[in-house]
């Protein structure tokens, strides 16, 4: 990669407001290019080789022209992480105004779980309810949650494999949505989704960015959600504007995250349901980390695009 995308790193830690998959402080790193800011952002636990389609889409977001656009504004859904007081239940549902859509994180207890969706829908009795369940369960264990569930728009990633989704899909009526079987499959375009998914979950930085993401919709034909990875409003930005480049749009985008931090380098705000794309420029006030975290992002950059 280029070396004037390095020289302007920057790595910034973002508290957020709730414990989201364990992670009470998100590392995001960076750069600008002749496009704009870029983000690189992928988890601290994963692999330089699973970071390299993240680089990719980075370099993509600061290099390249932006596609052309269908919308400028998107609708989004409420994401409500695996929390249980009802309290906080409350307070994150208010984060998201106007918004008609939540995906409620689910999977660890069932019990639990109902009540989470119970206690999101009688706070918000208009919208529709979409769970997420990260591959956690059996094909019968998501049965019979679906049977306690009431409705639900579709269900994300209920088993893990694509045997076992397979297996789900001739079961159920709820649609499949796939996000981990895509996302973390060695090669996307190599597998065969008939019959196992009804709905592509597209998240722009773990696939590789805008372009590659086109050419998998086109080949799998399949209608899509694009969706987010706790990003900073850059990062976030860039997914608006692949929701935004994406011809058919039937669902509400999980862009919404961002109400998930304290503190951001930008502010992007949901309106009435909605986040517009606005190429926002970084404020890092306060918000870079130390030498030695900057350190290994910056090793943790040259290592991955090696690997490009
Ligand atoms: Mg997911």
């Amino acid at each position: 990669m280029d070396q004037s995308l390095l020289d302007s790193l920057r790595v910034v830690a973002l508290p957020t407001k709730t414990n989201f998959r364990g992670i009470k402080i998100r590392e995001v790193a960076l750069f600008k290019g002749e496009y704009g800011w870029a983000e690189f952002s992928p988890f601290l636990e994963y692999e330089d080789a699973e970071c390299a389609p993240w680089l990719a889409c980075a370099i993509e977001a600061a290099t390249k022209p932006r596609p052309k656009l269908f919308r400028s504004t998107i609708n989004v859904n409420g994401t409500i992480p695996a929390i249980d007081d009802e309290k906080e239940i409350s307070k994150i549902v208010d984060l998201y105004p106007g918004v008609k859509t939540f995906k409620i994180k689910v999977g660890d207890n069932t019990e639990l779980d109902l009540a989470r969706i119970k206690a999101v829908r009688s706070l918000r009795p208009d919208s529709a309810i979409r769970v997420d369940v990260n591959g956690a369960w059996t094909v019968d264990q998501a049965v019979s949650f679906l049977k306690l569930a009431g409705e639900i728009e579709y269900i994300e990633q209920p088993c893990a494999s694509v045997e076992e989704l397979r297996e789900l899909k001739k079961r159920i009526d709820v649609k499949i949505a796939g996000d981990e079987v895509i996302r973390k499959a060695v090669d996307p375009f190599a597998l065969d989704l008939n019959g196992v998914v009804d709905i592509l979950m597209l998240k722009v930085q773990p696939l590789g960015g805008i372009k590659r993401i086109h050419n998998l919709i086109d080949h799998h034909k399949l209608p899509v959600v694009v969706s987010s990875a706790l990003e900073s409003a850059i990062g976030i930005d860039y997914g608006l504007v692949l929701a935004g480049s994406i011809n058919h749009l039937d669902y509400g985008c999980g862009l919404a995250t961002g109400s998930l931090l304290a503190k951001d380098v930008a502010n992007i705000s949901i309106v009435s349901g909605q986040m517009e794309i606005s190429s926002p420029t970084p404020i890092f006030d306060g918000l870079d980390v130390s030498i030695e975290r900057f350190e290994w992002w910056k090793n943790r950059i040259m290592r991955t695009a090696e690997l490009l």
